[in-house]
């Protein structure tokens, strides 16, 4: 990137007088607004005595391990997973993800010579920029973390295939396929298929599908998403992929419902696995999604809502940018999703959030976006418009600006 000079003293003069607003603005994590969260306000009285599920099951007991069907039925759709190979489970998805690693190691997965516990080395790859929770989760588990490049399309699928054809000790991939964190890239269908299809030392090889944002589309252009299960059993990888998903920003974040998909092969292994875990999930919380969300088209309509809501900060987002930063910096233009990716000078990007936070505006820390928060060009910033209000929005972005001039004109 060409980076125009910029005037120090200009620079300086801006930033002192936003230090001096004492503002207290915080553009940090992906949250749903409190008005988003309103829109799903009848979960708050459903089921509303109601306890039965369709099948006549008693969601008040024990039991039923995969989950609801009606609820399975909703989503098996929006996240491309049969619903029969479709897991309605507890609050998080994340909370998924994270045992599905911690069995891997535990227990040998379909396809493994041994426990991940019992590899002399275990590495996953990284696609970057990508969600730091994704890292920091494997990291818990000591597994080496490979960074990728990201690319429009996905990860750079030629680096991806090199490194998983040659090292057996990479079993695995972060993918948020769907509007990606942070980038907002949605997987085209060659990276789906070379996914999918590409030799893999590791006979364990697992692609960590976290279909995060599914259904969190910003504008009616609304990009296919390939159906990865389908892809890999076409391949003849029928035990590839782990499918994740959840309605944490559908309804409610934290009091949703996450769901797994996967082949025969691994659900047969999962399920093993969590009955020594759980004797069942949440139900009454699965029965009053179901009855409030309906049917696929509920899912829909809902999700049009929020983005009336949030659509508006996301323009706002890119429009103070273009006015303010397009000499300096390139940022990404989701069409859905929670994030936006703001591309700095190599080098400035941890003062510039340093200089935001004196100034009162909270950032997700720079490098966040890395394995280990690491940054090695010290340059992208994720921006989280969705829990503020607009003119909060619209006021840190343009205090972001002003720290952005700042850090430059310091540098050069
Ligand atoms: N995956 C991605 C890509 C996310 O951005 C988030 C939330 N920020 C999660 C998972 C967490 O989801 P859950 O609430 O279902 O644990």
């Amino acid at each position: 990137m060409t980076t125009a000079p910029v005037d120090v003293d200009t620079a300086r003069r801006d930033y002192a007088a936003l230090v001096e607003r004492g503002l207290s603005l915080d553009i940090t994590r992906g949250k749903p607004s409190p008005r988003q969260l309103d829109l799903s306000a009848d979960l708050l009285t459903l089921p509303n005595g109601q306890y039965k599920a369709e099948d006549g099951t008693d969601t008040r007991n024990y039991g039923g391990l995969k989950g609801l069907p009606e609820l399975r039925r909703i989503f098996a759709g929006a996240l491309q997973v049969p619903v029969e190979q479709l897991f309605a489970a507890g609050n998080s998805s994340l909370e998924l993800m994270h045992d599905t690693i911690a069995q891997a190691m535990l227990s040998t997965l379909p396809g493994a010579a041994r426990r991940w516990a019992d590899e002399p080395r275990i590495a996953m790859l990284c696609p970057v920029p990508g969600y730091d929770r994704h890292f920091a989760l494997a990291e818990r588990f000591g597994i080496e973390l490979i960074p990728v490049p990201m690319t429009e399309t996905g990860p750079d699928m030629d680096v991806v295939e090199r490194l998983v054809a040659e090292d057996a000790a990479v079993k695995g991939i972060w993918c948020v396929p769907k509007y990606s964190n942070p980038t907002g890239v949605t997987f085209g269908a060659e990276v789906a298929g070379r996914l999918a299809a590409m030799p893999a030392a590791a006979p364990d090889f697992r692609i960590i599908w976290d279909n995060a944002y599914a259904v969190h589309h910003l504008t009616e252009d609304e990009p296919e998403l390939a159906d990865i299960l389908a892809l890999c059993a076409e391949a003849g990888n029928p035990d590839r992929a782990f499918v994740f998903g959840s309605t944490s920003k559908i309804t409610f974040a934290g009091a949703g419902v996450g769901f797994f998909g996967a082949s025969e092969a691994n659900l047969a292994w999962w399920q093993s696995v969590l009955s020594k875990r759980t004797i069942g999930p949440d139900k009454v919380n699965q029965l009053r999604h179901a009855l409030f969300l309906k049917d696929a088209d509920g899912v829909r309509a809902l999700m049009r809502q929020h983005a009336e809501l949030i659509a508006p900060k996301f323009a706002a987002v890119e429009r103070i940018l273009a006015e303010e930063l397009s000499d300096l910096a390139t940022w990404t233009k989701p069409t859905g999703g929670y994030f936006v990716s703001l591309t700095v000078p190599e080098g400035t990007a941890n003062e510039v959030v340093r200089l935001a936070k004196e100034a009162g505006v909270a950032l997700t820390p720079a490098g966040a976006t890395h394995p280990h928060g690491d940054d090695p060009a010290d340059a992208v910033i994720r921006i989280a418009p969705t829990f503020p209000e607009l003119a909060e929005v619209e006021e840190a972005v343009r205090a972001l600006a002003v720290c952005v001039r700042l850090a430059v004109a310091q540098r050069a």
